[in-house]
């Protein structure tokens, strides 16, 4: 007997049969989905269950982001423009100028947003690549997750340019980051870190890169090779997935150096420059592919988005958030993602509102490994549903609910989302957040400031916090 009846509206559950149910109710008992169906007939079958009236909503499986960054949250803007500077001034801060604090603020900011934009199940790199000196950063990444209760993949594992010196401002203790050291702290994350909090907390082994290093022939240098077969080792050990960036000419060079790495257990963000021949590589292998429009590598070489869906590669929409000039409203990137796509091919035709909704749910938890519980509502699966109110100006008309998810895609964004459960628990209601372990959004907001403060204090960057002299009237940074 279901304990709880999500009463719509519409319901667009991205289940196999793409079922759009006007009006439908959601049925849930305990973390799990029992029911999706028309509401009369859900009520019917359930008729002793609470019921949560979502009338005049959407619902939908909660979102997946499926690539973004622990420590962006207090890193934004800084050093507005300025591309490879921000991400040098990061590195800086985020290997030898945080400490705990910082990592735990950090993630309880990184929660709330994603919380309010529907985000129910998100990847993060502790770092703009993983700080794995020790493992309590990873862990006290995790805070916000936990107080808030969603699900969150952690990302782990050697970070580009190793050996990597870090310093722990708790203790002053200074590390010198090898493989070694990498994979251990790694694998310590995952012992403690890996199925906590009722499997809403998951590992990812996640190297910065999947290629750290290409020699003059844009082969694998010895040191990639070992650190390729040390992921892909742990991954296959802990029956993990594998998660990395990945540039141009880095799918042929990993598939050179050792062919099992391209595996359905891995997905790849960004692939801007990869070429047909690696799209192919990735196709072939059920390699998956995360792609933010508004990150950096978007703006300096492009992922060919059509040609990989075409060719059956699984393809997520992604925020890289949320930093140095994006945010974790995962919604909005779908249209996003589309209209870059049109621009390019100067084809409106491209991207139909299904398959971008279908990037950020059902296809973004493929991407990670979690088709079995997340990214769309079918009994069984896991909890994780959401709500956007459609009662305003911007998603108004309602005229048909054949129009629904044209609608959503094209003008709807995370501000629009009002309700929220994930693992059958209410995390949002009416708009207002429910989460009695997180502290209240103005304590979040005054540690963070406190964090990021410190944090750019210690590496002696207060300059970053300045207006760039060029920011008005000019037509670029930097003239
Ligand atoms: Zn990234």
């Amino acid at each position: 007997m279901a304990r709880t009846v999500l009463v719509g509206g519409t319901v667009v559950p991205v289940d196999a049969n793409r079922r759009v149910l006007d009006p439908g109710a959601v049925a849930v008992d305990g973390d799990t989905v029992v029911a999706v169906g028309p509401r009369e007939q859900v009520l019917a079958d359930h008729p002793d269950a609470e019921r949560i009236d979502l009338a005049d909503h959407v619902l939908l499986p909660g979102l997946v982001d499926s690539h973004g960054h622990a420590g962006h949250s207090l890193t934004k803007d800084l050093v507005d423009g300025a591309g490879n500077d921000w991400l040098d001034l990061v590195k800086e801060i985020y290997f030898e100028g945080s400490g705990t604090e910082f990592w735990r603020a950090e993630s309880r900011l990184a929660a709330l947003e994603r919380l309010r934009a529907g985000v129910t199940t998100s990847l993060s790199y502790v770092g703009s690549m993983p700080r794995v000196d020790d493992p309590k950063f990873a862990a006290a990444a995790t805070t916000g997750y936990r107080e808030f209760g969603l699900r969150h993949v952690v990302a782990v594992g050697p970070p580009d340019g190793l050996p990597v010196h870090a310093t722990d401002p708790d203790t002053g203790t200074e590390t010198t980051i090898d493989l070694d050291r990498a994979m251990a702290t790694t694998e310590a994350v995952v012992d403690e870190l890996d199925g906590a909090e009722n499997g809403r907390l998951s590992v990812a082994v996640a190297p910065s890169s999947l290629v750290p290093e290409t020699d003059d022939d844009g082969q694998a240098t010895a040191a990639s090779v070992e650190q390729i077969r040390a992921v892909l080792e742990l991954a296959t050990a802990e029956d993990l997935p594998i998660h990395a960036h990945a540039y141009e000419g880095e799918v042929a060079a990993a598939a050179d150096a050792e062919p099992e790495i391209l595996t359905d257990r891995l997905s790849l963000a960004h692939c801007a420059g990869i070429s047909s021949e690696e799209v192919a590589l990735m196709a072939e292998h059920g390699v998956a592919a995360s792609t933010g429009p508004l990150t950096h590598a978007y703006a300096w070489d492009r992922f060919p988005v059509v040609v990989a869906m075409e060719q059956g590669v699984t393809v997520a929409v992604s925020t890289d958030g949320s930093a140095p000039d994006r945010s974790f409203d995962l919604l909005s990137q779908g249209r996003i993602a589309a209209q870059l796509q049109r621009a390019h091919h100067g084809d409106t035709s491209l991207l139909p509102a299904g398959r971008v909704l279908e990037s950020m749910t059902v296809d973004a938890a493929a991407a990670l490994g979690l088709a079995d519980e997340v990214g769309s509502l079918a009994p069984g699966k896991r909890a994780d549903v959401i709500a956007v109110d459609r009662r305003s100006a911007k998603l108004g008309p309602h005229l048909d609910a054949g129009l629904t998810v044209p609608r959503l895609v094209h003008y709807a964004d995370g501000g629009d989302v009002s309700f929220v459960m994930v693992d059958g628990d209410v995390r949002l209601r009416n708009g207002a957040v429910v989460a009695p372990e997180a502290p209240p959004i103005e304590t979040v907001l005054e540690d963070a400031a406190a964090a990021a403060e410190t944090a750019i204090d210690r590496v002696g960057a207060a300059d970053a916090l300045e207006p760039h002299p060029d920011l008005w009237g000019a037509v670029r940074y930097g003239e």
